[in-house]
């Protein structure tokens, strides 16, 4: 790994930006696409049914090629990593590959995004391995609409018990996300902010994004972020806080009563490509600069060919270089129109 320097100026000094000036700090690991949940935003269950062919464990990025790609990143200047999926707690072996990336000199933050619903068995052996935090997935304490929102398959109480284990492995700051849809949920949001003042957990209001071609997404079902922060300002006055690290794409607020703090992803209508500076490398090793994208570069092949360290960074490098990705700065929604172009679902390129 030494000859990765030289893709360096100067150590720490990095010169893996792209086109646009922005340097690859976070990297997205998918460790695999399967989940038991059926989110209708994500992975609609008419869509992905019992017999859907998911990717094999073969055609999966094994633990041992998942942490020298992310050595290798982090050689590059990563600095905070993600496990995601699909559901990533669906992988028993989870925790051993936590260990193994916490031994990267040069990780600051190291996260897992989970629903939840498998998460109390495991939350304190993630965290002994060396996990610092989680983001947990629930988008209604409603047990009717939760049940909606998972395609009838989660336990809302699971995933409250997971919520609590996470607290108590310390994995915190927790983040809580929370998918807003117009018509389906967006009448519980307050509930699910008083469930959660005070106890320290970070709630997130996404805006229901246009990822994938499967959703049936379109821009009345999008509650815009200042809409939400009307409603929440009047029954708990809040002000912005400024970003805790460039690239940090919510958009912070302080309860003025000391109660913590929520944040907005406003990717739809406050687009923030200009500090973005994401990879994601899906389960099968593709290598993704957009969570948009209809294309990404295939790592697997040179991985499994015999490539060295040195030839998958100057891969991973030589993409990022030429990246000019602002899919949400320059997106177009016209309703009921056929997407034009093919995205990658998101449970399939890593959340
Ligand atoms: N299965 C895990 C979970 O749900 O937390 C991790 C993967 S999931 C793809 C990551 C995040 O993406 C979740 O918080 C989910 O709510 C969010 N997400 C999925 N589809 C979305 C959409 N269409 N719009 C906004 N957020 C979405
Ligand atoms: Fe599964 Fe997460 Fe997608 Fe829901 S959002 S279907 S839990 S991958
Ligand atoms: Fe980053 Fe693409 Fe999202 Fe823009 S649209 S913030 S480039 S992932």
């Amino acid at each position: 790994m030494s000859n990765l320097r030289d893709l360096k100026d100067s150590p720490g000094n990095l010169v893996v930006a792209d086109t646009l000036g922005r340097p690859l700090q976070d990297l997205r690991i998918s460790l695999l696409d399967r989940c038991n949940f059926r989110c209708p935003y994500c992975m609609p269950e008419a869509e992905y049914t019992e017999d859907y062919q998911f990717l094999s464990k073969s055609a999966r990025l094994s633990h041992d090629e998942i942490f020298r790609l992310a050595g290798i990143a982090v050689g590059l200047g990563v600095t905070k990593l993600r496990i995601t999926g699909g559901e990533p707690l669906l992988d028993k072996k989870v925790a051993d590959l936590v260990g193994r990336l916490a031994t990267l000199a040069g990780v600051e933050d190291l996260a897992l995004t989970t629903n939840g619903v498998l998460l109390a068995p495991v939350a304190q052996a993630l965290a002994d391995a060396g996990l610092q935090r989680v983001t947990i997935s629930l988008d209604s304490l409603d047990e009717d609409i939760f049940r909606t929102m998972s395609g009838n398959r989660g336990d809302i109480s699971k995933v409250l018990e997971g919520i609590a284990a996470a607290e108590q492995a310390g994995l915190s700051p927790i983040k809580i996300n929370v998918v807003v849809q117009r018509g389906i949920n967006d009448h519980t949001v307050l509930d699910v902010l008083e469930h959660f003042r005070g106890t320290g957990h970070i709630v997130r209001l996404i805006e229901f994004m246009d990822v994938g071609n499967r959703n049936g997404w379109s821009m009345e079902q999008v509650v815009p972020s200042k809409e939400v922060l009307k409603q929440i300002h009047a029954r708990w006055p809040v002000r912005p806080v400024g970003r805790n690290y460039p690239g940090e794409v919510a958009s912070r607020y302080q309860y003025l009563d000391g109660q913590g703090e929520l944040g907005f992803i406003s990717s739809v209508t406050e687009p923030f490509c200009g500090s973005c500076s994401r990879a994601r490398i899906s389960a099968d090793g593709t290598l993704y600069t957009c969570l948009f994208a209809s294309t990404g570069t295939n790592l697997r092949e040179p991985l499994r060919n015999g490539a060295d360290d040195q030839e998958l960074a100057t891969i991973l490098s030589s993409v990022w270089k030429l990246r000019d990705d602002r899919y949400s700065e320059t997106r177009r929604p016209v309703p009921d129109e056929k997407p034009l172009i093919n995205k990658v679902e998101m449970y399939r390129m890593g959340g």
